[in-house]
């Protein structure tokens, strides 16, 4: 293992093969998969209608790049916004790279629009956010780990607490032209925010013509038993962030959408990307959105989502964890004696699959395939594994 990077730091676990939320390792273990490839996995490994629809595009059209136009592009396009309730999409291939256009998207409209002075532009963004790891993206990340090492930053960024829409309506001024948050933010440890804070947020920028960025890459598509967790607060996003799920586990596709006066603005030269909207992604991605459609995956969730906070609330009596948030089937868990990774390493002894994020804190996102019995398994390992 000398040849690759290590930019990141694996449980020592090799997966050979995966149906489901199960996954087997090399020696022929099997793990129940409760990080799900920090939600990429919603559906859980290899959903046979994803399976069947990158196979049958495999045979006939992979990549043509926007030179040419191909005849999935409209209908993916058609079909996650009209499951979002959104007017334009633009697709892209990694989560980042949706950020970074809605970014673009943002200063564009802002310097068209609303008539800010060149290369002045600010967008809000909050702290404990994470919205990718590119260079412009962790100069607004507030996570030291992330950044430091990597400037110089790219201006343009003021940071406000996460859940306090008095300080973030205090930050916008003439120069602003976005606010950009995740409804929850997911890899600070599924951060809830307080009751009413969203539609605050929403109120403030229409009061101020400023675009709402919502990232929905971690909290979309299902995870929460909604297509969007901004539908749970009432409000849709001028520009909204999609990723991880929307590739099924099987290849990367994001997109942003949202308004169409906003997108159209990124004309012919000044944006795109090279497999952005391929034949192969947007197969997937439509068969993503099919599945989300039917309504299976939500009504999941509702079900389960009862079960998983019971869980959680036992815990917490328990003693052995600082503090527990739930939300659909997502959890974030602070762990008290031991450290996030400790606990993680003694969940796959226990035959789980979960990460921890930042130090002390584990996040658990099985796939939305799990039953309740197999939610009990996660939880009994979690209870194990945080126990004295
Ligand atoms: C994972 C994630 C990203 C980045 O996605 P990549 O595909 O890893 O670039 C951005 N925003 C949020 C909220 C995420 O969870």
């Amino acid at each position: 293992m000398t040849t690759l990077a290590p930019n990141y730091h694996p449980l020592d676990i090799e997966i050979a093969h995966a149906e489901g939320a199960w996954v087997t390792d090399t020696a022929g273990i099997r793990y129940l998969d409760c990080l799900a490839g920090y939600s990429a996995l919603n559906f859980g490994h290899r959903h046979p209608a994803l399976v069947a629809a990158a196979h049958a595009q495999l045979d006939r059209l992979t990549l043509t790049s926007r030179a040419v136009r191909h005849e999935l592009l409209e209908p993916f396009a058609q079909a996650v916004t009209s499951l979002t309730g959104t007017e334009m999409l633009l697709p892209m291939n990694t989560g980042a790279e949706a950020v970074e256009t809605a970014i673009k998207a943002a200063r564009k409209w802002g310097y068209d629009v609303r008539s800010v002075p060149s290369d002045s532009a600010t967008i809000v963004v909050a702290e404990g956010a994470f919205h990718g790891r590119t260079t412009t993206i962790v100069s607004m990340s507030s996570d030291a780990e992330a950044r430091t090492g990597f400037g110089p930053y790219t201006p343009g960024f003021r940071i406000v607490p996460y859940g306090d829409a008095g300080a973030l309506a205090a930050a916008i001024d003439e120069t602003t032209v976005a606010v950009l948050l995740e409804p929850v933010q997911g890899e600070a440890g599924v951060i809830v925010p307080p009751e009413g804070y969203l539609a605050a947020v929403r109120e403030t920028c229409n009061a101020q013509d400023v675009l709402l960025i919502l990232d929905e890459i971690q909290s979309g598509l299902g995870r929460t038993g909604a297509i969007l967790t901004q539908d749970l607060a009432g409000i849709r996003a001028d520009l909204t962030t999609l990723g991880k799920a929307l590739g099924g586990g099987i290849v990367p596709v994001s997109a942003v959408v949202g308004r169409a006066d906003v997108l159209r603005g990124l004309t012919p030269g000044t944006h795109g990307s090279t497999f952005g909207g391929n034949p192969l992604a947007c197969a997937v991605g439509l068969a993503v959105a099919e599945l989300l459609r039917s309504g299976l995956f939500q009504k999941r969730v509702a079900a389960l989502a009862p079960v998983l906070a019971a869980r959680a609330d036992q815990l917490l009596r328990s003693g052995h964890v600082r503090a527990v948030r739930q939300i659909g089937l997502w959890l974030g868990v602070d762990v008290l004696a031991r450290t996030g990774r400790e606990v993680s390493e003694r969940m796959a002894a226990n035959g789980v699959i979960a990460k921890e994020t930042h130090d002390h804190t584990i996040r658990l996102a099985p796939p939305l395939c799990v039953t309740e019995e197999e939610l009990h398994l996660m939880m009994d390992a979690l209870a194990r594994a945080v126990a004295p």
